[in-house]
């Protein structure tokens, strides 16, 4: 099945590992070139350098961090040197909380407001009108189930998960008529280096895939981790003309963990 995406140009913010990483190379895989940022200048150029290597596309890193307006106006410019603007954004970088309301205070909650929803939104207003000069594209926002199923240590999370599902929506409705589909995937639990990295603090290297398959077993559903790369090909279907009827929604890619409809 062509999925249509040879030479787009995606901008994939923490593309550097896990999730983000994944998309990176399901895209590639597709032809797309790619932008991958995350703050960590060395790993990113790493793994730039060797995605492009292994799928024969051009890809760039830059190091970066989005939850600053100086970090999103270096991306912004960065995709405008090396592309001259983008097909596709993808909305990743993002990470956990661990908190209780009582305790955590005003920094940590900016914090997290502008890793989770003000970066979508400085880079959507940095890169939508290239885009919309391109014809068209796609932007798609890694929230989480905990934006509508919320984890009882990570107020922060789900509050800031939350409130990015609503920024997708709402961008969807304004940028529609520029033929740019917008919208929000809400992953279950995905195996990425960090969780094994955390289990293995917590268990020790003899108790952290016991550790982990109690996560999933409390999780229910099909009581297990997701790869990567199974999530990834959601990703790429959603940035494909394939999902060419799809904005203003949100897809949970859960292994049945949603307790609701
Ligand atoms: P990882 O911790 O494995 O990777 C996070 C990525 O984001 C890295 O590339 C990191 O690079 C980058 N990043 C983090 N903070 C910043 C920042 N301030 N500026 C720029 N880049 C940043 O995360 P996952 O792959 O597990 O998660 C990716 C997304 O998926 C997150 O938004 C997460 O909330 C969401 N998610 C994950 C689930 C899971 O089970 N793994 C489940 C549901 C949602 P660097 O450190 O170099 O900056």
């Amino acid at each position: 099945m062509d999925l249509n995406l040879r030479d787009k140009v995606a901008v994939i913010t923490g593309g550097t590992v896990g999730i983000g990483l994944a998309v990176a190379e399901g895209l590639a895989e597709e032809g797309a070139n790619l932008v991958l940022v995350g703050r960590n200048k060395e790993r990113g150029d790493d793994e730039a350098a060797r995605v492009a290597d292994k799928f024969g596309v051009i890809a760039t890193a830059i190091a970066a961090d989005v939850a600053t307006a100086e970090g999103c106006d270096a991306v912004i410019k960065g995709v405008a040197r090396a592309f001259g603007g983008a097909d596709i954004l993808i909305n990743n970088a993002g990470t956990g909380s661990n908190e209780t309301i009582a305790e955590a205070d005003d920094a940590k909650w900016q914090y997290y407001w502008d890793l989770h929803v003000m970066a979508a939104v400085r880079l959507a207003r940095g890169l939508v009108p290239g885009m919309t000069i391109r014809g068209g594209g796609v932007i798609l926002h890694n929230a989480s189930i905990c934006a509508v199923q919320p984890l009882w240590y990570e107020p922060i999370y789900n509050t800031t998960k939350a409130a990015l599902m609503m920024f997708s929506k709402t961008l969807a409705n304004e940028v529609v008529g520029s033929n740019i589909r917008v919208n929000t995937v809400n992953p279950g639990l995905v195996l990425t280096p960090d969780w094994i990295k955390t289990a293995k603090q917590i268990a020790g290297e003899d108790g952290w895939q016991a550790h982990l398959q109690g996560v999933a077993d409390e999780a229910g559903g099909m009581k297990r981790f997701a790869t990567p790369a199974e999530l990834a090909n959601f990703f790429v279907f959603m940035c494909s003309d394939k999902a060419s009827y799809s904005t203003g929604s949100t897809y949970f890619v859960d292994g049945g963990w949603l307790k609701t409809v």
